[in-house]
């Protein structure tokens, strides 16, 4: 099911988690990252960093697309993850972060999509924005009416290629299964699912899944193959590892869980 990535050279199909939110893709001959963190562990203004990346920037070679589903908040954007999408050809996120991060972001409502042509001579890959919810449904809004803030999730779909959801922050099953209603083939699913939590942010409420909603949320999408992110790498996860791998047991779900080293492929089903 994985690899170790040696040189990382590019994958047919196949995901790696480096730590925190940060995930390689590579899928239609394209090297997409999503939220892209390469800082060293320490403070973050609120925040603090307990690990870096498995791997940096420059083991990764060039990228052809970036997706950040929100610029906002330093574990899924940090300096060097910023620096890194506005060196990206593309980077692909939603309106009012594409505000802030400059000519090489295109910013997507919900969804949008956008196509970009694929590296593997299979015509296209196509990017769909969809909703996330970073907190609690009731949750105080923002002044452009997002709980906590502006968070993008993403579909990519392409001819032969399996389906990838990737959530962003999200805490909310109900937006998952809008997602499921309107995208009903997701094959592979990375969910944020450290259940992260901020003392002053909704009562300390998740900010985004936990590991039993993860499993909820990977039974509504009806995904084969789930791919855990943003659970370690920094102290306001309230989850890690062993709580999801535990939720998906319960749920009798395991065998839809695909995890490995980070820095290490799992390879996504043709
Ligand atoms: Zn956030």
């Amino acid at each position: 099911m994985s690899e170790t990535t040696g040189t990382v050279p590019r994958q047919e199909a196949a995901i790696t988690v480096l730590g925190g939110p940060t995930a390689v893709i590579d899928l239609g001959g394209l090297r997409i990252v999503s939220d892209p963190t390469f800082d060293e562990p320490g403070p973050q203004g609120y925040l603090t960093k307990t690990a870096g990346p498995a791997l940096d920037e420059d083991a990764l070679g060039p990228v052809d697309l970036v997706l950040v589903s929100h610029e906002a908040h330093p574990d899924n954007l940090d300096e060097r993850g910023r620096a890194f999408a506005k060196a990206a050809p593309l980077v692909l996120t939603g309106p009012v972060a594409a505000g802030r991060l400059g000519p090489a972001a295109v910013g997507l409502p919900p969804w949008t999509g956008h196509s970009v042509p694929r590296a593997d001579g299979g015509g296209e890959l196509t990017v769909l924005a969809v909703p996330a919810v970073h907190g609690p449904e009731d949750g105080e809004r923002d002044a452009d009416g997002n709980v906590n803030c502006e968070v993008t999730g993403f579909v990519l779909t392409g001819q032969g290629l399996p389906t990838v959801y990737v959530s962003g922050d999200n805490a909310s099953i109900r937006t998952v299964a809008e997602i499921s209603r309107r995208v009903p083939d997701v094959d592979v699913a990375v969910l944020h699912a450290g259940a992260a939590r901020v003392p002053a942010k909704f009562d300390g409420r998740p900010l985004s899944l936990d590991g039993r909603a993860a499993a909820a949320a990977a039974a509504v999408l009806g995904a084969d193959t789930v791919i855990p992110a943003h659970y370690d790498g920094w102290a306001h996860f309230s989850e890690g590892l062993a709580e999801i791998e535990l939720a998906f047991h319960e749920a009798g779900l395991s065998s839809l869980l695909c995890t490995a080293p980070h820095g290490t492929w799992v390879r996504l089903p043709s």
